[in-house]
């Protein structure tokens, strides 16, 4: 092996080492993982020229190509200067240096999305289009951080498990005359959300306000569209999920029902309240042990610094994790009988 090889910068420039000696994994972006499918022969060309001939759809949506040899970087590097020229800048419209050095960073990881409107029909947002205008806020940056958008509550996405997740809700409109009283929206808000629908004594809907998730069950069943959703888009923010061998949990929901201004508002200060925390030094800390190691009290303060929020738009007031706060307090311990068991 080459003992001159500096993985943590490959790592930095998106190549992943491998257990192979001298072998790397290239993890090419695709911010909202929609692309035009010519890209797939850019990946092809990859994986036949100078990897190993096979193809990996990275858990967070990237397109890898395992086994590059070290001496093949500098080549593949070159080659890929088009795709993310073309993917970052002209499609998302990052602003950064195009050269043949690669990707600078690998601070901010794939934005991952699901498929959204441009395919599902519960979907309530473009994902994809959401995801690129998050990109060029929080990427090219060596501060890190994951974030997932989820077109309805369903989280197809998994934004639950992110340091950030966004999920598309609608407020649903409701006109009673042209309601038939068949209850269909009823029975779909039951089985499929969270029962805040109900028939009155009128045969016309009452709907408890408090829980509604914004889901949209009730407008795809009912055959008269007198449930629809109103045509401003909204948005529920979640924190602090993620995966990982120390503390995986689900995040939690700091902002619901956001428009989309603040919310991109929000995410340009992603990097200022991260400068913040590391006082100008990026380590190698995820952006959901960031808000920890800040306080819940102060990223709030500083990531929704200037951020105009609408009037419509709910804040938590707290949040509180056991698995960050209590940690030296999470023990686990065999149950007596199997103790007993184990003797
Ligand atoms: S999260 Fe919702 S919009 Fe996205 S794929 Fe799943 S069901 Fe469809
Ligand atoms: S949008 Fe609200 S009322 Fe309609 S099904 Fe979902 S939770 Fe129920
Ligand atoms: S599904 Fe539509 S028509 Fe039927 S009860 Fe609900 S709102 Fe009324």
């Amino acid at each position: 092996m080459n003992h001159d090889i500096d993985v943590k910068k490959l790592r930095i420039n998106c190549f992943r080492q491998s257990k192979v000696p001298g072998e790397f994994m290239l993890q090419m972006r695709v911010p909202g993982a929609i692309i035009d499918a010519k890209y797939l022969t850019v990946i092809q060309e990859i994986a036949q020229k100078w990897g190993n001939g096979t193809f990996h759809m990275g858990t967070r949506q990237t397109l890898n190509a395992p086994g590059i040899k070290y001496e093949n970087i500098d080549a593949v590097n070159a080659y890929i200067k088009d795709y993310i020229k073309e993917v970052e800048v002209d499609l998302c419209g990052v602003d950064m240096d195009i050269n043949d050095k690669g990707y600078p960073t690998i601070g901010a990881r794939n934005i991952m999305a699901c498929i959204g409107n441009v395919h599902c029909i519960k979907a309530n947002i473009n994902t994809y289009e959401l995801a690129r205008k998050i990109e060029r806020l929080v990427f090219p940056s060596h501060y890190h951080i994951k974030l997932s958008v989820a077109g309805c509550p369903n989280d197809c996405a998994k934004a639950n498990f992110n340091d950030f997740g966004v999920i598309g809700v609608a407020r649903m409109e409701y006109d009673k005359d042209r309601c038939i009283g068949c209850a269909g929206c009823v029975h779909a808000c039951e089985h499929h959300a969270t029962r805040v629908l109900s028939l009155n004594a009128h045969g016309k809907i009452d709907k408890d306000y408090c829980c509604c998730v914004g889901c949209g069950e009730c407008v795809l069943v009912c055959p008269t569209s007198a449930w629809t959703r109103s045509p401003k888009k909204y948005y529920r923010v979640i924190i602090g999920g993620r995966s990982g061998k120390q503390y995986p949990r689900m995040g939690k929901m700091f902002l619901n029902w956001i428009t989309e201004e603040p919310l991109l508002q929000m995410f340009g200060n992603w990097q200022k309240f991260s400068a913040w925390v590391m006082n100008n030094r990026p380590e190698y800390i995820h952006g959901g042990h960031l808000i920890d190691m800040a306080g819940y009290h102060k990223f709030k303060e500083l990531i929704l610094e200037g951020v105009d929020l609408n009037p419509e738009c709910l804040v938590a007031e707290d949040i509180y994790w056991v698995e960050a706060e209590q940690r030296a307090n999470i023990h686990l311990k065999p149950l007596s009988k199997h103790k007993q068991a184990g003797k």
